[in-house]
């Protein structure tokens, strides 16, 4: 009974992956072209490296040709510009992920708009991130495209449902608000200068979490029946990994909710080789 409720985003992530892998071979079949993806990691930031290593793996499984770039911490932002600037001219290279956070002495945010639109696989740049305001085509961020794919499993209809949204990052929370704007939700963004986060959270219908602390949203505050989707990664005393939901409470109440781990991080690593794959295909469009 309450097993059924757990969001599996570890295999429907894999079943996505599966589709992704098949329709490399048959681009490869049709037009000769192999996707590939430029990984840039600057530093040995232990989390970043992770992130790096299952992001390589994935890429590796669907067939996806890698370009890895594992740069010192000391790089300099003008190198590190360079850099991107030769990835941008590079035909084999469809899409470009520079893995955040940066060091401190580089400007993440010119580095990710140095990134040519047409390869940012991300989603995070102010052309595509512009276009998703506009509701044009674009490469729409990984992570919350993964969660609207997970929302999508258990509720067919999105619209005019109460989401709420915890967390206004342009990388996740912004443009997942968005996202389910465009579903026709009633949308609420909350961040840390919300009030009344409990009231907020007990009428949401869906509730997409995303802010990096450990169980703040305590299982009482969901509404009954619904959806609860856990972006947030943290770690306890002990090392080990919570999500921003108390699971074991709020899975009593939810009608369906993701797992931490096993939720939203597989579906965030197949949002960005199914991009990957899209920036390859327009590629001999464009
Ligand atoms: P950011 O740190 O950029 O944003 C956190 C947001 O949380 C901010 O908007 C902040 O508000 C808000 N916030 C902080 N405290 C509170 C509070 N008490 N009440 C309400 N809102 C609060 O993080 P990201 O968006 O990059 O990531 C969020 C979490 O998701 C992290 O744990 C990250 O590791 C995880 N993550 C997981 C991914 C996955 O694939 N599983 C992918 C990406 C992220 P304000 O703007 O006012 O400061």
């Amino acid at each position: 009974m309450i097993a059924s409720k757990v969001i599996d985003g570890k295999l429907i992530a894999a079943k996505l992956r599966e589709k992704i892998a098949a329709e490399v071979i048959q681009l490869k079949s049709d037009k000769d072209i192999i996707p590939g993806l430029a990984v840039v990691l600057v530093g040995e930031h232990p989390a970043s490296k992770l992130y790096v290593r299952n992001k390589v793996n994935a890429c590796k499984q669907a067939g996806i040709n890698l370009f890895e770039n594992y740069l010192s911490a000391e790089i300099s932002e003008s190198d590190l510009l360079n850099k991107i600037a030769l990835l941008n001219q590079t035909p084999e290279v469809h899409g470009i992920l520079v893995q955040l956070p940066l060091p401190k002495h580089i400007d993440a945010t010119k580095v990710i708009n140095a990134i040519d639109p047409k390869k940012d696989v991300d989603g995070f740049t102010p052309a595509n991130l512009g276009k998703l305001v506009t509701q044009q085509d674009c490469f729409v961020p990984c992570t919350p495209q993964g969660c609207l794919i997970l929302i999508k499993t258990i509720l067919k209809d999105l619209q005019g449902l109460k989401a709420l949204i915890v967390g206004r990052s342009n990388i996740v929370g912004k443009p997942m608000a968005l996202l389910l704007m465009q579903e026709n939700c009633t949308i609420t963004l909350a961040h840390s200068y919300t009030k009344n986060l409990e009231d907020l959270c007990k009428n949401a219908d869906i509730l997409v979490v995303a802010v990096g602390k450990g169980k703040m949203i305590p299982g009482s505050w969901i509404k009954p029946g619904a959806v609860v989707i856990d972006v947030g990664i943290s770690y306890d005393a002990n090392g080990v990994i919570s999500g921003d939901v108390e699971f074991e409470q709020a899975i009593l109440r939810a009608k369906a909710i993701t797992p931490m781990p096993g939720g939203v991080g597989p579906m965030t690593i197949a949002c960005l080789l199914k991009n990957t794959l899209k920036a390859a295909t327009q590629s001999f469009v464009n």
